[in-house]
């Protein structure tokens, strides 16, 4: 059997906050690797790499109370695949109008890394550099608990919309000019908006 006729692989993950701890199941699209890894967005070597949780489904559902490094590393790869999946879905369809796909990332076709536990700090970025989406974990006073920015989609998806905009538009990201990094977090907001959007369960 080859992979285009196997059935949709499952992966578990937040939908939201994980405040809220909303679980979902997600079918994800295209054949996932375990790290989970695919061609664009890749679980750095070593770094919390995931197996599947079923190697005959090739499924990665895990509890994120037994489970919590492979769920958040499952969860921040679903939703950074979403978001990508989701551009190029709308880029493919503005090209059949002469407009330009989604090829690759801003340096090329090598697929940009992710990070869940990238260190102490209430953060989370991408950076060209380093090809690389980071999420910190900081200890919340208010919240009287540790919070991992990987674990929320909005964060994730933010995130993941400034490494789309930058393959788009390479020049808003050397730009010093304020505007331009205003274009830059609302892209990342929008990205964060639609991309729940695009998820059926959670436009209930
Ligand atoms: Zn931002």
């Amino acid at each position: 059997m080859s992979a285009t006729q196997q059935p949709q692989q499952i992966a578990q993950i937040y939908t939201q906050d994980p405040t809220v701890g909303k679980i979902e199941k997600i079918a994800l699209e295209g054949a996932i690797a375990e790290g989970p890894s695919d061609a664009y967005v890749a679980a750095p070597r070593d770094y919390y790499f995931t197996r599947y949780s079923d190697r005959k489904t090739r499924d990665f559902i895990f509890d994120p109370a037994k489970n919590p490094m492979q769920f958040d590393q499952v969860s921040t790869f679903v939703v950074i695949n979403q978001v990508r999946e989701m551009y190029t879905r709308a880029l493919n369809r503005i090209a059949q109008q002469g407009g330009s796909r989604l090829a690759g990332w801003q340096w090329g076709a090598a697929p940009i890394t992710y990070k869940i536990r990238a260190g102490d700090d209430a953060n989370a970025y991408y950076s060209r550099d380093e090809r690389v989406l980071a999420f910190f974990t900081f200890y919340s006073t208010s919240a009287r608990k540790q919070i991992y920015t990987s674990e929320s989609f909005d964060v994730v998806a933010h995130e993941a919309g400034h490494a789309i905009l930058d393959t788009l538009k390479p020049g808003f990201f050397d730009s010093w000019h304020p505007q331009t990094g205003a274009i830059h977090e609302a892209f990342g907001d929008l990205t964060a908006i639609f991309s729940a959007i695009s998820i059926p369960s959670l436009r209930q």
